[in-house]
């Protein structure tokens, strides 16, 4: 199967996401023979990254584009896609596409994917995969080319592609337009920094929801202590302010790579794994067998959180003296 695939490219400030290079990851696999082409709205400054790794480049700039604006995006996509004619166009599963995907494909008779794991073509229909129910399900589905289709991918799902020998670039300006938008990027909201710095520590003792309480934290604090490493947290613990919303780890939290990653009481949703699994050695400590923490856990432990951390304590003050 050789088919173009367009993949839109997802930047903040201008800097390209980790997303927007499984994407191109993605594109490559699918396209076969044919041309995986990127669209890079509103950051030119990225072309130097994108371009070995496409086999055509096409940045859109305006002012508009420089941070998401829905409408915007919209219309650009949508002429992109009218001029290049890919089989299929590519974007990530986050906030930014979930938003645009859906109204694309409204808006274009776009048949489309969500969320997906796995794609691959079976001749002219996409077939693939998403997992339901925090994982522990697959659905698979069959979408019909015809002559778009649409796919978003999860964050963590797809390899980025190796650089290959740079692609075409094209540099095109925007379509015309009024500029009396209903929707438009106002500003970030930025967290206010913490005292501890997740994305540095070495070591991250990380409790999940099944810490059960705050008072439980200690046991983390101290082991934290002397391992020389700090503590963080998946979603729940940041949402009950547990701990604070910069020690949370996934998605909507930060991602971090620490030499040891100890997950307690987490289940690994993907939300929660796509801002750990690249740690150097990931431990996890859960009840339940089946958590999907253990599909990315180099070693697990089946087993009560408290009765394995005070016995970790335990050890690591006798080797320590
Ligand atoms: C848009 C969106 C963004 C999100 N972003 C994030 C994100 O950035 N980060 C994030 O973490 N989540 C995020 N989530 C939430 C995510 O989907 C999960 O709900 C969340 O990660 C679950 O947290 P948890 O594993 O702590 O809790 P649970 O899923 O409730 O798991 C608790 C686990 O603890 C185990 N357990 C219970 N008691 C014990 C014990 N005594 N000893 C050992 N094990 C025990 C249980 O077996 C269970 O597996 C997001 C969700 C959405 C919709």
């Amino acid at each position: 199967m050789s088919a173009d695939v367009l993949a839109l490219i997802e930047h903040r400030r201008g800097e390209v996401r980790d997303i927007s290079l499984e994407i191109l990851g993605a594109a490559r696999v699918l396209a076969g023979d044919g041309r995986v082409i990127a669209a890079c709205l509103g950051a030119p400054g990225a072309a130097e990254e994108l371009a070995p790794r496409c086999d055509r480049l096409v940045l859109v700039n305006d002012p508009a584009l420089a941070d998401y604006n829905p409408e915007p995006y919209q219309q650009v996509v949508a002429d992109l896609v009218a001029a290049h004619a890919p089989a299929l166009v590519l974007m990530g599963h986050t906030p930014q596409g979930l938003d645009l995907a859906p109204a694309l494909a409204a808006a274009e008779g776009w048949p489309l994917a969500t969320d997906v794991v796995d794609l691959a073509w079976d001749g002219d229909v996409l077939t693939g995969r998403r997992e339901v129910y925090g994982g522990k399900l697959s659905a698979h589905f069959r979408l019909v080319r015809g002559p778009v289709v649409a796919a978003t991918i999860r964050q963590g799902a797809f390899e980025p592609p190796a650089p290959g020998p740079g692609a075409e670039v094209a540099e095109i300006g925007p379509p015309a337009w009024s500029d009396q938008f209903a929707r438009r990027f106002i500003g970030y909201l930025e967290a206010a920094p913490g005292e501890v710095d997740i994305t540095q520590a070495d070591v991250l003792i990380s409790i999940g929801r099944g810490i059960g309480k705050p008072e439980n934290i200690e046991i983390a604090n101290e082991l934290a202590g002397l391992l020389g490493g700090a503590v963080s947290c998946s979603r729940p613990v940041a949402d009950a302010k547990w701990l604070p919303k910069d020690r949370q780890v996934g998605t909507s939290g930060r991602t971090v790579r620490p030499k040891v990653y100890l997950a307690l009481g987490i289940s690994g949703a993907f939300q929660h794994q796509a801002g750990m699994k690249n740690s150097g050695t990931i431990i996890a400590v859960n009840k339940d067998p089946r958590a999907p923490i253990f599909g990315v856990a180099h070693f697990g432990v089946v087993a009560d959180l408290f009765d394995v951390v005070p016995k970790l304590i335990e050890k690591v003050r006798a080797a320590k003296g």
